[in-house]
């Protein structure tokens, strides 16, 4: 309990919040970290790039549609098309049946015309058949690291937005650190392959797994602990809150929503990949810590229980004297206190 406690302290210090000494265990075993896309190695804050409306539409007309409808989703990538619009004096309509399908986009009425937002096959699925020929110009885009959202109105393909989010500055030392202590890193997202494998490119991620829904992130991590890895999964909680749980250890961003901070054993406060370096040492640190405290608590016990019961008395008259043993027995709380004190000064980066 000392060792955890000094050591849930130190982290703290860090910007680590370590919710119970079970998660700090776990985490020391770690040896896959899974992120997000959105909100953990790039910034979390997604722009608007490009507009490319339909003929019949003009870019600050599919705006304001795309827009009117994002202000009532909670997606990182509604809030970079909501910025967008008002950084372009947008006004946005009023919507009616706002519908959002997890994983896939957003449908409403505005002016009483049918809008969808979203992902190629969340429109085809509402019924919209002539998406193909903006799925060819997504291309590009993709291939850049963009996120295309698909836009249809009254049943037909109205245009693409693209949005795309920097890498944190952070990451790359984030991606090396992490690696020197033997992770493997996964980038699990719902986002197009092209622009997963464009993002994660940039920043030496190991594997990519993309066009994942929510209920099949759940699954790709049920799926790595059967292959007897050790999962962590660091996400911000919109679409990939089942993940967090169904993982060895669950690290939500500060930046991230509350459902994902509640299901999480470690949150970060700032959000920054590097954070999660510092949590595994902070972890590793801890458990070194309680080892060297069970040997503390122990071997004085060990040595001087069969010494004041007489094993040596017999071969050279030696026992215990009490006033001894009652040292030995406040020197071992001592050793174990002063160890786990250490644990202040133990350095993260
Ligand atoms: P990620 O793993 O990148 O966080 P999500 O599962 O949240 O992905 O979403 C997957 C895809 O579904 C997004 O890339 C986007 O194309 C689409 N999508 C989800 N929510 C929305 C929304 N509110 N508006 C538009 N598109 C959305
Ligand atoms: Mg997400």
């Amino acid at each position: 309990p000392m060792s955890i406690m000094v050591g849930v302290g130190r982290g703290a210090q860090e910007g680590v919040l370590v919710k119970n000494a079970e998660a700090l265990e776990r985490l020391e075993k770690i040896d896959t970290l899974v992120v997000d896309k959105t909100g953990t190695p790039p910034e979390g804050r997604p722009e608007l790039m490009d507009i490319l409306p339909a003929s019949e539409y003009t870019p600050e007309a599919l705006l304001r549609f795309a827009a009117s409808l994002e202000q009532h989703s909670e997606h990182p990538l509604a809030a970079a098309i909501v910025r967008g619009a008002k950084k372009q004096n947008i006004a946005l309509s009023p919507v009616e049946d706002f519908r959002s399908v997890t994983g896939g986009g957003v449908a409403g009425r505005i002016n009483g015309q049918a809008v969808l937002v979203g992902k190629p096959d969340f429109l085809r699925n509402e019924g919209i058949h002539d998406v193909e020929a903006f799925e060819s110009s997504a291309i590009e885009f993709q291939n850049d690291g963009k996120t295309a959202l698909f836009v249809a109105i009254n049943g037909k393909a109205a245009g693409i937005l693209t949005v795309a989010d920097s890498i944190k500055d952070s990451t790359p030392q984030a991606v090396r650190e992490l690696h020197e202590l033997g992770l493997k890193l996964v980038m699990l997202t719902g986002d197009n392959r092209r622009t997963a494998i464009s993002v994660a490119s940039r920043i030496a991620i190991d594997s990519v797994e993309a066009e994942v829904e929510p209920a099949g992130k759940a699954a790709y991590i049920r799926k790595l602990r059967e292959a007897g890895r050790s999962p962590a999964m660091a996400g911000d909680g919109i679409n990939d809150a089942p993940a967090l749980s169904e993982a060895e250890i669950g690290i939500a961003m500060g930046t991230g929503t509350d459902v994902a901070i509640q299901s999480a054993g470690i949150t970060l406060v700032r959000g920054d990949l590097r954070d999660i370096a510092k949590a595994i040492r902070l972890s590793r640190s801890v458990m070194g810590n309680i080892r060297q405290n069970l040997f503390f608590a122990f071997a004085y016990n060990a040595i001087g229980v069969p010494i004041a019961a007489g094993v040596l008395y017999p071969l050279t008259g030696t026992l215990l004297s009490p006033m001894i043993a009652g040292a030995a027995m406040s020197l071992s709380s001592v050793s174990v206190i002063l160890n786990a004190l250490r644990l202040r000064k133990i350095r993260l980066r």
